[in-house]
């Protein structure tokens, strides 16, 4: 019996003429950590935003819980059809909440503005339970006291822990990281990777596109390497980092390392 959260099988996704996706499998089980590495370009942001509707795939199925699968199979013809696609994004969206490489916060709100947003406008959320709630999460990220501020009179990381706040407060099933810390100055990547570290322990179920193999080797139960849009390999990360079965998997990380 698999506890599968997740499952996406033969994801293809094409831009153009670029095919960027060329099936991916991926399977994320309740309370585990995903890491999704690879070289640039080899579609890791695009698998990632696939998972939650920011992307629509041209092929392939996703499932959550072992429900019902949305299945991808091309541009939909008729206006009913692309009712039922646009139906089948929005169920999809609802069960995972996503941090951007740029934190991508209102600038005109405050912090506590910004973390209730979702919950209210969109989850309905009464005013006084989502902030009742997104100071509590602000107070497990180090910043309660930040929660009048304006993104700008925050550091990078302090911004990058409120995007963070954010998808928390959404109550998601899975949350995704899109390399949340490449954008950040070196000394700011450690508090936000110990955030996530956190949050990994605390046991929400994450799938993380990053370049800090450090991280996705103390904190990811499986490490994907991608490859020109496909999974060249797959694995724990004790054995995929100390030892790569595949050709291309060594060449990047000695290229990384
Ligand atoms: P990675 O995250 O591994 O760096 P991406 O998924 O961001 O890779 O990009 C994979 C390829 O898809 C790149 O060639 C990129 O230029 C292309 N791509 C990504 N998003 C778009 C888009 N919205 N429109 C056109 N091309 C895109």
């Amino acid at each position: 019996m698999s506890d599968a959260l997740l499952t996406a099988r033969g994801i293809h996704k094409s831009f153009g003429d670029n095919h960027v996706l060329r099936g991916i499998d991926l399977e994320v089980r309740r309370g585990q950590v995903v890491a999704l590495i690879g070289p640039s370009g080899s579609g890791k942001t695009t698998m990632l935003r696939s998972l939650n509707g920011l992307e629509t795939p041209d092929a392939g199925t996703l499932a959550f819980d072992g429900g019902p699968s949305v299945t991808f199979e091309g541009a939909p013809r008729s206006g009913r059809a692309r009712r039922a696609a646009e139906a089948r994004r929005t169920a999809l969206r609802d069960r995972s909440a996503m941090v951007f490489q740029h934190h991508n916060l209102f600038p005109h709100k405050t912090v506590l503005q910004n973390v209730t947003e979702g919950p209210v406008q969109v989850q309905r959320v009464p005013r006084a339970q989502a902030e009742e709630r997104g100071r509590a999460l602000l107070d497990r990220v180090g910043l309660a006291e930040k929660a009048d501020a304006y993104p700008r009179q925050l550091s990078g990381g302090q911004q990058q822990r409120v995007g963070i706040v954010r998808a928390l407060a959404l109550e998601p099933d899975l949350l995704l990281f899109d390399e949340p810390t490449s954008s950040l100055d070196p000394e700011l990547v450690g508090d936000v990777l110990s955030v996530m570290k956190g949050l990994a322990d605390e046991g929400w179920t994450m799938v993380v596109v990053t370049h800090e193999l450090q991280f996705a080797r103390s904190v990811a139960d499986e490490v994907l390497f991608l490859d020109g849009g496909v999974v060249a390999e797959r694995g724990a990360p004790a054995q995929l980092f100390s030892a790569p079965r595949e050709e291309r998997t060594r060449q990047f990380l000695h290229r990384i390392l």
